[in-house]
């Protein structure tokens, strides 16, 4: 997602960056060019000018323009004016201040993926917030609907509410809420008819289950695939039933993005989670920060630091930030970085999230991906090593490089490359411990 433009908006801002002093024509000239890339990735027309002329009221004072790094200011406010377009300070977590069980209502047209997302977003709230849930299906059109949602709880060990044919809409809603004070539920999500287009019919429907089950969230799922139209969409709901939030499915296929950078802007409704893939854990939560970062190539440094921490006991991490702060980075660390990497879902995927990475995973992706395998022989390269050698790679001699080599299944040629790129990564620990996370951050993204 966002690929396109984001490759547009990095060449826009390298050609900003690249120069001392910036003058106010070029600064217009390149913001004449992020209106043409948010207008190609189908971002809404007035969203794309209000955006423009946000970060031009900001970038073409004195003070930006005469400071040391113009180019990174104005960078820095286009970064602030996306983060805000896209919903910055907005609460995105669902609210449970409510007598249980709290009702989440999903409403949407037919086909955007509601279903699915209501199981989705039942198995995260189970499993990550330890919420009990059940589900019902209000969809007494659609033949099948109700059992849809009954094997999806299957799969997600969800509860999903008994079917009993020929009760109206309004009656499951009932009873739904009924079981769920009943049987100590804290959350219970109500999956409500779609329709393949907007009709009188429908809207009266979800206003009047709305009205009789008085949700905490009114949740809004729409197919980013369908662009502008999902945009179109939520306003239409957002004029009939008070919708807290939206999710957004299928930016897994979504290149352009439109819909999810114009949502907030055009709606006011904010995107709360976005569906990722077919499978049912496929769901994430809408970051705008997060995204503003991706977009613009700044890597996804939150997620990065998040995904390490939750593979590196804390303890752990401590020591290796002490010792990296120190400048001391041996072979044993090496190896952490590898195991490390290899559980965070390989090279490619941790580039992906460094700030100013991206382009670097491209060139990786293009000659065909890092090779994981090689992760594999450098570990072994290494536990052939003995512990004096671990520990001061110094020792490492001709002789001592042979053994090595014949220990690993290697050669020598490839216990020379992984000690170049030890020392390579034990320069770039050193100055990375004096300026921490930022430190990196500064020195990657130039
Ligand atoms: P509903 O009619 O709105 O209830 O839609 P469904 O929940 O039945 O979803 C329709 C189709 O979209 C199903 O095949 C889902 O697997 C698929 N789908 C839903 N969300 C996503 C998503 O985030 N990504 C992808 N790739 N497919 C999705």
């Amino acid at each position: 997602m966002f690929d396109s433009l984001s490759d547009r908006l990095g060449a826009i801002f390298e050609g900003l960056r690249g120069r001392g002093a910036l003058e106010e024509k070029d600064v217009n000239e390149a913001l004449r060019e992020v209106r043409i890339a948010l207008l190609e990735a189908d971002v809404a027309l007035p969203v794309a000018k209000e955006f423009i002329s946000k970060v031009k009221e900001r970038a073409i004072g004195a003070e930006v323009l005469r400071s040391v790094t113009p180019g990174q200011q104005v960078v820095k406010i286009v970064h602030d004016a996306l983060v805000e377009m896209l919903g910055g300070a907005d609460k995105t977590d669902l609210d449970f201040a409510t007598t249980p069980p709290a009702v989440i209502m999903m409403v949407g047209l037919q086909g955007a993926g509601k279903t699915t997302s209501t199981a989705k977003i039942a198995l995260r709230l189970q499993k990550r917030e330890k919420k009990k849930v059940l589900m019902a299906s209000l969809d007494t059109r659609r033949p099948a609907a109700q059992e849809q949602l009954a094997i999806l709880g299957e799969q997600a060990e969800v509860k999903t509410l008994p079917i009993i044919a020929g009760q109206s809409p309004r009656d499951i809603a009932k009873r739904a809420l009924e079981a769920g004070r009943l049987g100590g539920f804290d959350v219970v999500m109500l999956d409500t008819a779609g329709r393949l287009s907007i009709d009188e019919q429908l809207m009266a429907e979800i206003a009047d289950i709305h009205t009789a089950s008085d949700p905490i969230e009114t949740l809004l799922v729409v197919d980013a695939l369908t662009g502008q139209d999902a945009v179109s969409t939520a306003e239409k709901f957002k004029a009939r039933v008070p919708v807290s939030g939206v999710v957004m499915t299928r930016i897994d296929g979504d290149a352009r993005g439109g819909a999810a950078l114009s949502m907030r802007a055009v709606t006011g409704a904010p995107i709360k989670f976005v569906g990722v893939g077919e499978k049912i854990d496929a769901l994430d939560t809408f970051e705008p920060e997060r995204m503003a970062g991706r977009i613009l190539g700044m890597g996804d440094i939150v997620s990065l630091v998040e995904k390490a921490s939750l593979e590196m006991d804390e303890a752990k991490a401590k020591k290796a930030a002490k010792k990296m702060a120190k400048g001391e980075f041996d072979m044993d660390d090496l190896a952490d970085q590898f195991r490390q990497m290899r559980s965070m879902g390989g090279m490619g995927a941790i580039l992906g999230m460094m700030p100013g990475m991206g382009k670097m995973k491209k060139m990786v992706d293009q000659a065909g991906g890092l090779d994981d395998k090689e992760i594999v022989h450098q570990e072994a390269i290494i536990s052939s090593m003995t512990k004096a050698e671990r520990k001061k790679p110094a020792l490492l001699n001709a002789s001592r490089k042979k053994r090595i080599a014949k220990g690993s299944g290697t050669s020598v040629q490839q216990v020379n490359k992984l000690i170049k790129a030890h020392r390579q990564m034990a320069d770039m620990m050193k100055k990375l411990g004096k300026g921490g996370m930022k430190g990196m951050a500064k020195q990657l993204a130039g």
